[in-house]
């Protein structure tokens, strides 16, 4: 039995960086200080902070919702809300949404859910299993859509930060990905505070799981009975984060270390990106010519995905806003700005 470092105790988690085991108990210690730490040293939320978890009903959303619960006891100013978007995805977002409506409940948290069909007037699934949105991958649109409704949700709702539960694993991914990608203005966007842009309309956003593993966050879940069972979306083994994935986690079991080594790099990647480039972690974008939202182009990116999915079954309202798109966008752009897939978390 390997025993905890500090008490002796049953271990469940040994970092395999300090080679220190932790009990349940010095675990939470373990987590909460380095959660507490990273919230300090980039300054993510102030006392009067009305913060809206972006929760997907999965172990590291509701980790997150769990632990900022906790935190709030000590900024009493802190307002709460949960939100989760419904992308519309059988058999798997609607297991997810009612263990999040569970858990929400035993911590007495306000939420909201927005969904694709109702904003959109299409599901996920529905998009991907059309004529036209075979284009990109599911993540893909997935992503854009995602973005753009939390963003909206939450500026309506009334909140002033959004926490997102990425955590390093996610992060490093991400910036592996846009590497790939050649994409560097995207990686200046993974900085634990969202960058770089500012708007009216955009609400700012962080990432406080920044410098936890997924494995800790894991662990976090299951000591605190948020964690029922691995559900995996369907489409995730269809995106290159699936193969970027699997190949970091075997680098780290066979070099213990390595995913932090890439967090450093992306940390001293920002740096020199914000010093040596225009990419000012204040600059101001564009505003869509379509929905008002913030853009980093004329079109935003959901607009652009929208109008080439035009074709499918919509509800009335949608239709007629798609052919006020098409008809705007032909007239005024012939060639769609964006011919890349996005990867940002
Ligand atoms: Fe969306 Fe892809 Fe995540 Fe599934 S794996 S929820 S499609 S981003």
């Amino acid at each position: 039995m390997v025993k905890c470092s500090i008490c002796g105790r049953r271990a469940v988690y040994t970092s395999r960086t300090s080679g220190h085991s932790y009990c349940n108990r010095h675990f939470t210690d373990y987590f909460s200080k380095k959660v507490r730490r990273t919230i300090r040293k980039y300054q993510l939320f102030r006392p009067n902070d009305h913060i809206i978890v972006a929760v997907s009903g999965g172990k590291d959303s509701l980790a997150l919702l769990h632990f900022l619960k906790k935190l709030s006891r000590y900024s009493p100013r802190w307002k709460i809300t949960a939100l989760l978007v419904d992308e519309g995805i059988s058999g798997y977002r609607d297991i997810t949404i009612k263990r999040f409506q569970e858990i929400v409940s035993d911590l007495a948290i306000n939420y909201e859910i927005v969904s694709f069909k109702e904003e959109l007037g299409y599901t996920l699934d529905q998009v991907v299993s059309s004529k036209h949105g075979k284009e990109y991958l599911p993540c893909t649109y997935c992503g854009v859509f995602r973005r753009y409704l939390l963003n909206k949700a939450a500026r309506k709702i009334g909140g002033t930060v959004v926490a997102t539960a990425h955590n390093l694993d996610d992060i490093i991914q991400t910036y592996i990905m846009n590497i790939i990608g050649n994409d560097w203005d995207k990686i200046i966007r993974l900085a634990p505070i969202s960058g770089p842009a500012t708007h009216p309309r955009l609400v700012r956003k962080v990432k406080p799981f920044y410098e936890i593993l997924e494995k800790e966050t894991t662990v976090y879940a299951i000591i605190n009975n948020l964690y029922t069972g691995f559900e995996e979306c369907p489409y995730a083994r269809l995106s290159l984060r699936w193969y970027i994935r699997r190949w970091l986690n075997e680098l780290e079991e066979k070099r213990p270390g390595t995913k932090y080594a890439i967090l450093n790099s992306l940390l001293s990647i920002l740096d020199i990106l914000s010093k040596k480039t225009n990419l000012s972690l204040n600059e101001e974008i564009d505003t869509c010519i379509f929905c008002g939202e913030p853009s980093a182009n004329p079109i935003c990116r959901a607009c652009d995905l929208k109008t080439r999915l035009s074709s499918i079954e919509l509800n009335p309202d949608a239709h007629k806003r798609i052919d006020e798109l098409k008809h705007l966008f032909t007239n005024k752009y012939r060639i769609l700005p964006i011919t890349k897939q996005h990867y940002t978390t």
